[in-house]
C-alpha cells in the first residue's frame, strides 16, 4: 500500500488511522478528514476489498465527503469515517464489532461513528457497548429522529429530485416523470417508494436482480437488468448504489436531463463534474442531495448528549431545506458556467475554513 499521505484522494486529512485486533481479526481504518465545524461524524462501511489501497482510498475520499456533508447540512459536525475490510471468508464477528468500537473510543469523541453499507443498527448496538461515540441507534417510539438513516436519505433525495425537476424540466409534479433507480437498497426503495406516491413512472435495477423485481412488483414498476440502467432512457437517473459510476464511460451511457441520487462520490474524478454539465445534465451534488440520514444521525446524538429524544419536527425542516441548498447551487452554476459539483465544494470548502 502506498503511504497515505501520497494518495491522490489524501488532503490534508487530521488523523488517519489503522487498527488491527489481532484476536478478532478486525483490520480497519478511520480517517478523520476535519473537525473544522465539531467532532467528525460519518458512517463505517463494511466491504471485502479486493485491494487494500482501495479501502485507504474509500476512506480518504468518503471522510472528506462528510466534511463537505456536514458542513453544507449546517451540522455542527466535521467529518469522518471509517472502512472495516472483510475477506471472502470472514464476516463481522462481535468481536471484530467489540475491538472497532474500543478504537472509535479511544479516539475519545474526535469521530462519531453510524451506519454506512454494509453496516446495520443491531452492528452499532453492539459498538454502543463500547463508545458513546455512536449514533444511528434504534429510538423508540413516534416523534422521534435517529435510528437507521436510510429512511431520512431517501426522504431528502425525493426533496431534491422535485427541486431538480423543477429547476431543469419546469414542472411542479412528479407525475408522469420517468425515474430510473440504480440500487434498491435501503435508500434506493425508499426513494422509489416515495417517488411512486406521487405518480413517477420508475424502472428499477439492482445487482441482486430479486430485490428489484420484488420492489418493482409492489409499486407497478419496470425492471432492467442492472448492467442496462444507466442508459435508459428516462428524465432523471438517480444512483443510488455504489460510487465512481460517473466515468467517460458511465456518462456516455446517460439518456436523461437530471442525475440525482444518493449514492456517495458518485463522480470517478473531479473532472467528470464538468462532463456531466457539458452533456446538459443537470447533476445534484451528491453530499449536498443525500446529507438526510446524517442530519438525523447527527441530531440524535445532539440530542442524547443532552439527555433528550432528538426533535423530528428539527429533523423534518432540515431536510425541506435540501432543496433549496441545491436550487442556490445550481442558480449559481448557471449564473457562473461553473460545473455544480465544483460550486458546491467551493461552498463546502469555505464553510470547513479550507478556501
Ligand atoms: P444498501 O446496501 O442498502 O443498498 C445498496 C443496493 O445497491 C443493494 O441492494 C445492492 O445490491 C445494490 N447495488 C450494488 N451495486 C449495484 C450495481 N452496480 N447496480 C445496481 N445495484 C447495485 O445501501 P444504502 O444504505 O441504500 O446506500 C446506497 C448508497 O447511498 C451508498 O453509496 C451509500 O454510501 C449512500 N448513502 C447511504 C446513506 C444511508 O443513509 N443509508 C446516506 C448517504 C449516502
Amino acid at each position: 500500500m502506498t503511504a497515505f499521505w501520497a494518495e491522490p484522494d489524501f488532503d490534508e486529512h487530521e488523523c488517519v488511522q489503522l487498527v488491527h485486533d489481532r484476536a478478532s481479526g478486525l483490520t480497519a481504518i478511520i480517517a478523520i478528514h476535519s473537525t473544522h465545524c465539531g467532532p467528525a461524524a460519518g458512517g463505517t462501511r463494511f466491504w471485502n476489498y479486493p485491494d487494500p489501497a482501495g479501502a485507504m482510498r474509500d476512506a480518504l475520499r468518503l471522510s472528506r465527503g462528510m466534511s463537505y456533508k456536514n458542513a453544507m447540512a449546517g451540522l455542527p459536525m466535521g467529518g469522518g469515517k471509517a472502512v472495516i475490510l472483510g475477506d471472502s471468508q470472514r464476516t463481522k464477528t462481535p468481536g471484530m464489532l467489540a475491538a472497532f468500537g474500543d478504537a472509535v473510543d479511544a479516539l475519545g469523541g474526535r469521530y462519531v461513528t453510524a451506519e454506512d453499507v454494509g453496516i446495520t443498527e443491531a452492528d452499532m448496538v453492539a459498538v454502543a457497548q463500547r463508545t458513546a461515540y455512536v449514533s444511528g441507534l434504534p429510538v423508540a417510539g413516534e416523534g422521534s429522529a435517529g435510528g437507521d438513516p436510510g429512511p431520512f436519505t431517501a426522504i431528502g433525495i425525493y426533496h431534491g429530485i422535485k427541486a431538480a425537476v423543477r429547476h431543469k424540466l419546469g414542472r411542479d409534479s412528479l407525475a408522469g416523470v420517468h425515474v430510473a433507480v440504480q440500487g434498491t437498497g435501503s435508500v434506493g426503495s425508499g426513494v422509489a417508494r416515495l417517488l411512486a406516491q406521487d405518480g413517477a413512472k420508475l424502472t428499477l435495477a439492482d445487482i441482486h436482480a430479486e430485490r428489484a423485481a420484488d420492489l418493482a412488483r409492489e409499486l407497478g414498476a419496470n425492471v432492467v437488468a442492472s448492467e442496462a440502467i444507466m442508459s435508459v432512457g428516462c428524465d432523471v437517473f438517480s444512483p443510488n448504489a455504489l460510487g465512481a459510476i460517473l466515468d467517460e464511460e458511465g456518462i456516455a451511457r446517460l439518456d436523461c436531463a437530471i442525475v440525482a441520487g444518493g449514492a456517495n462520490n458518485q463522480l470517478a474524478k473531479a473532472e467528470h463534474g464538468a462532463l456531466l454539465a457539458g452533456r446538459g445534465i443537470l447533476y445534484a451534488p451528491d453530499y449536498v442531495i443525500n446529507a438526510g440520514g446524517i442530519i438525523s444521525v447527527a441530531l440524535e446524538y445532539l440530542a442524547r448528549a443532552e439527555g433528550a429524544p432528538a426533535d423530528i419536527n428539527e429533523v423534518r425542516k432540515r431536510l425541506a431545506q435540501i432543496p433549496e441548498r441545491l436550487e442556490t447551487i445550481w442558480q449559481e452554476s448557471d449564473a457562473t458556467g461553473i460545473s455544480s459539483d465544483v460550486v458546491a465544494d467551493r461552498m463546502a470548502q469555505k464553510l470547513i475554513g479550507r478556501s
